[in-house]
This record gives C-alpha cells, structure tokens and sequence, in this order.
C-alpha cells in the first residue's frame, strides 16, 4: 500500500466521521493517521495507535487485541523497545469510531480537543492534553507533536469542508456500512464514476431483514452476479456496497438488457444509479422501515445534487416485463409510486431547510480573491482584447473576451459563495 492509497481509504472515513458527529477535523485525522501509520494500514486497522488501555468493550472495539513493539517517548528518552497491547478492529472506520467515544467519554481531559474551533487550535490542544507522548523540541531538537500535525494539515483541509457541507442534510439515521467481500460476482468493486439517478427496489422477500439481506449476499458473493447498495428494515439502514458511506461503486441491480434506464436518464442503471433495497414482511414494522426507507432515498439525492421529484424511479418502471419491486412493499402501505416519490420529496425539503445559513466562504476571504488575482487577471485579458481589437483580429478578440467573461463568472460565483450580490 503506498501514500496515495492509504489516503484513497481513509479520507472518506474520516469525513463521514466526522459528519456522525467525531470530535476531530478530517484533517487531523488523516494528519494523525498517517504519522501513527507511516501511511499503512496494519491488518489490525489501529490507525490511531490505540492501546487496550482499560479494556473495556465498546460499541466498535470488541476486545480482540494484538501486541507488538513500539516507541514510547518516556521522561523525553526514546525508546523503541517497549511492547504494547493494541487494539484490533474489524475496520477503519470502527477504528475512528472509537477514537470519537475515547474523546467524548473523558471531557474532562479532551474538552480543548473537543471545542477547538479549528484544526490548528485541535492539533496544540491534542498536544497539550498529552494525547500522544512526545517530547518538546527544546529536549530532542524534532519537532513536537502538535508542530508535526500542523505541517500536515494544510493538505487535507478540503476535507474539512466536504465534511462541514454534508452535515447541513439532517442526519436522522445511522448508515451502518458492512462491505461485501471483493472483488467478486455481487461486488466487483468498480468505481462508479457518477450517480445520476436511483432505483427504488424491495427486497421481494417478505420478512427477511437488512442484515439478513446482507448476510446472504457475503455468503454467495462468488455465486451470483445480483447486488444492491443498500438494505433497509425497521432497524438498520447497511450498506453493503460503497454509495453513500464511501466512494461510489457500481453494483449489478437491474439488468443491462433493458432500454428504459437508457431513455430516461441516458445510462444504464449498473453503471450510474444507487439501487436501495426495501424489506417488508411478517415481524417487521413497515411504517418504520419505510420513513428510513425515503430518508436514504433523500440523502442520496442530496449526496449527489439529484432531484428527488425526478431522479427516483423503480425496478418496476424500468423492467416491467419481469420486476413489480418496490411495489410489493408500497402496496402493503397503501402507497402508489407517485405518493412515494412525494413522500422522499418532503423529506428531502425537511432535512434540508435550516436556520439561515452561514455562508461556507468568508467574504473578505473571497473579496481578497477576486482584487489580487482575478481583477488583474480579468484587466489583462481585457487590455488584450483591445488590442486585438485595434490590430483587427477578431477571433483573437472573441477568444480574450470568452476567458475574460468566464473569469468575471468565477468572480461572481466567489461573491454569491460568500453571501454578496454578483456584480
Ligand atoms: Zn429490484
């Protein structure tokens, strides 16, 4: 594993993270992760240098633990022959779970960490509260903890903000993510490069569960060439292939063989939409499982900019010759489709209207922008174009005033960024 894909993994996990609410930026986790690491992930996918400590279970760290060597920083001496009990997680991201309840379970050690307001602010108070053991550059000449996370940060601040956007959708639900195994048959863990439009399934299966669901697909992923994203019941939203909790893959929910998907959205449905599984039947509570059935629905849509009014549409509509999902479970609700559609449609507004919102960008931020280098840029495309003009070539001309156009575009959309009229 090199840097790069170290990165590819743990960046979308340290935003959603985030987002449910860890009390660190992405950028200090990912500064974090890769000095604990060195950029690789441990087959006990302890990112963080977590020790067994008390031993106490948790909702994401079982018990199971490994022991190898470290370096301890003790008394400011280094010394690389200590042994340790680290523990061990079935996945990254419970591994960052856990890291959060570390935090949010001892405030009053981590209240700093917990309230910085920024990550440079974090990364001293991480420090100040003897999060890692380091010793101060006065003693050993390398730069302290806190200055080693400072150098980092800067690359991964997007990240910050990608994690600050989402969180403006009301996060009503937990989405458990419980990847298939893969590559294989149901998980061919292909990229999706896009996703525009989603396809409303049930699982045709009354009374089996999310989990169940999900079960299954892991015990015959090598057998059958049939998946969904998500599985959703009265309990539990799983996702089992990557779409909202991690970079979107593809999965094979509605076959290639049909043209309506190709009609209504230009794609076929395996390779750009999200598929989202339904379950219904005896022992479960509908109502339950449908309100986070449309509230999926409508964070995907949010996720991806689609519109919920016209970007849905259901495995029946696109293969009736052989499909009726998701209307096997609808009709047991009593619902139609366009009800249904209506229902994700007033979820979607619900969890999306706010309190007036903070502008994302600082307007003096922007307007610093927009005087030192755009006006000058736009002015000198502009003294361009005169000349042209003057010299009396015209495609010369039109091709200065379309940049000089496009940059005064990019001005306005800094200023609208930042809550100020365009110009
Ligand atoms: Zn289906």
């Amino acid at each position: 594993m090199n840097r790069n894909e170290f990165i590819a993994i743990v960046a979308p996990v340290a935003v959603r993270v985030r987002r449910e609410g860890g009390p660190l930026f992405p950028s200090i986790l990912m500064a974090q992760t890769l000095l604990e690491t060195g950029g690789k992930i441990p087959e006990w996918n302890n990112i963080v240098g977590y020790k067994v400590g008390s031993g106490k279970q948790t909702k994401f760290w079982r018990g199971r633990s490994v022991n190898t060597k470290t370096r301890e920083v003790i008394n400011g001496v280094s010394d690389s022959n200590q042994r340790a009990d680290w523990r061990v997680y079935d996945s990254v991201y419970d591994c960052l779970k856990d890291q959060a309840l570390l935090f949010k379970n001892n405030p009053e050690r981590y209240q700093r960490v917990i309230d910085a307001p920024d990550p440079y602010t974090q990364a001293d108070a991480l420090y100040a509260c003897g999060y890692a053991t380091d010793a101060p550059k006065e003693i050993d000449g390398d730069p302290d903890y806190a200055e080693k996370l400072r150098g980092i940060i800067p690359r991964f601040e997007y990240l910050d903000v990608e994690a600050m956007t989402v969180s403006k959708f009301k996060m009503k639900y937990e989405i458990t993510s419980r990847y298939l195994s893969g590559p294989s048959k149901r998980r061919p863990c292909i990229p999706m490069p896009g996703v525009r439009f989603l396809v409303a399934h049930d699982t045709g299966n009354p009374g089996s569960t999310a989990a169940g669901n999900v079960s299954y697909y892991e015990r015959s992923r090598n057998d059958v060439q049939a998946s969904a994203h998500l599985f959703v019941d009265d309990q539990e939203i799983i996702e089992c292939i990557p779409l909202l909790t991690s970079s979107p893959e593809k999965a094979w929910h509605v076959v290639y063989n049909v043209s309506k998907d190709n009609e209504l959205y230009g794609c076929n449905a395996n390779d750009a939409a999200g598929g989202v599984e339904l379950c219904y039947g005896p022992r479960l509570n509908l109502h339950e499982a449908y309100k986070r059935y449309i509230w999926v629905l409508a964070y995907a849509c949010y996720r991806y900019g689609l519109n919920p009014a016209v970007d849905i549409t259901g495995h029946h509509i696109l293969d009736p010759a052989r499909k009726t999902d998701p209307m096997n479970a609808f009709q047991l609700l009593g619902k139609t489709f366009e009800q249904f559609i209506c229902d994700v449609v007033a979820e979607y507004q619900e969890c999306t209207k706010g309190e007036a919102e903070e502008p994302m960008l600082n307007a003096g931020v922007a307007n610093t922008i927009i005087d030192t280098w755009m006006s000058p840029a736009w002015k000198e495309l502009d003294a361009k174009r005169q000349e042209a003009e003057l010299a009396g070539d015209s495609t010369a001309a039109a091709a200065y005033q379309q940049q000089a156009e496009y940059i005064h575009w990019l001005a306005n959309e800094m200023r609208k960024a930042s809550g100020q009229p365009a110009q």
